[in-house]
């Protein structure tokens, strides 16, 4: 039973109604979609891991100045974050070809870019998100000149300590979507983080071995969605509990050994 007020449901999440004004909670659901909702799935504990990985990432963005709307975890599935008015981009930051660009531009999968290129896309799920140029940002009003300036310098530092993050632990950091928000503070505008930033909404390539280890294991059929979210978190240190994982049975270290020995 869920007597919370739901806000809004989407895909992958759900945002429910928060404990003070100007707050909701995020909710992490295990669903996986892709291809415009076309393919659909559960893949149990996805949505535990996402909170977990969203939150670290998060909270080490914000340690660098990056301002975000993730304010504390309430549980397993569950952050609690400031509400914002969402500007409606999809904001898709590319260091590597791959996905739509490949496509789009005849490019080999894994190729470096030149540099890291910054793209639109309108968030509108009955038109499948266009890719718009800053031209019809602006035009249809969706958003302004001064915060796009600002949307993409805070994106680029994204990608800049993402990159480094994400090196750090042997992955590859091919591409990433992040979203914005308004937010009112002291009568002022402030653009903030938004929405999540998991395996669901990057690429992420072993470096050593290319293997994938985001949602394209799921969108290209490749299997081990799941192993493959759990290697992300577990190289970040995230989900380290040492906790043995269910089922697993106690080893036993020491016992009577007839052939004597021992103490
Ligand atoms: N992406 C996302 N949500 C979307 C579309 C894309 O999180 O609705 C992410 C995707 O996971 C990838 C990046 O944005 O990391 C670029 O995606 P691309 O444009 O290549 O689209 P795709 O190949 O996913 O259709």
């Amino acid at each position: 039973m869920n007597r919370r007020r739901r806000i809004y449901e989407g895909k992958a999440k759900v945002l429910y109604e928060g404990p003070e004004p100007g707050t909701l909670i995020q909710h992490f659901k295990d669903d996986a979609t892709a291809f415009n909702n076309q393919k659909h799935a559960q893949i149990d504990g996805k949505g535990v891991i996402n909170n977990r990985i969203s939150e670290f990432v998060f909270e080490r963005l914000s340690e660098i100045g990056v301002p975000t709307h993730f304010i504390r975890r309430l549980n397993m599935r569950e952050q609690l974050i400031r509400e914002v008015e969402i500007i409606p981009l999809e904001v898709v930051v590319r260091n590597v070809a791959a996905g739509s660009i490949a496509e789009r531009l005849g490019l080999d999968e894994g190729m470096t870019l030149p540099r890291s290129i910054i793209e639109f896309y309108y968030k509108n799920d009955d038109l499948q998100d266009p890719l718009v140029s800053e031209e019809h940002i602006t035009a249809f009003g969706w958003s302004n000149p001064a915060e796009l300036d600002e949307i993409m310098q805070l994106a680029l530092r994204v990608n800049d300590f993402l990159v480094g993050l994400f090196l750090g632990v042997g992955i590859r950091l091919v591409d990433f979507k992040i979203e914005f928000g308004r937010l009112w503070d002291n009568e002022q505008l402030r653009i903030i983080l938004a929405d999540e930033i998991s395996p669901d909404s990057c690429r992420l390539w072993d470096i050593e071995t290319d293997n994938k280890l985001d949602k394209d294991r799921f969108r290209r059929d490749l299997g081990d969605v799941l192993e493959a979210y759990q290697e992300v978190a577990r190289r970040l240190g995230v989900l380290n509990e040492s906790r043995p994982p269910q089922g697993m049975v106690p080893v036993l270290v020491a016992s009577n050994n007839p052939s004597g020995g021992g103490e």
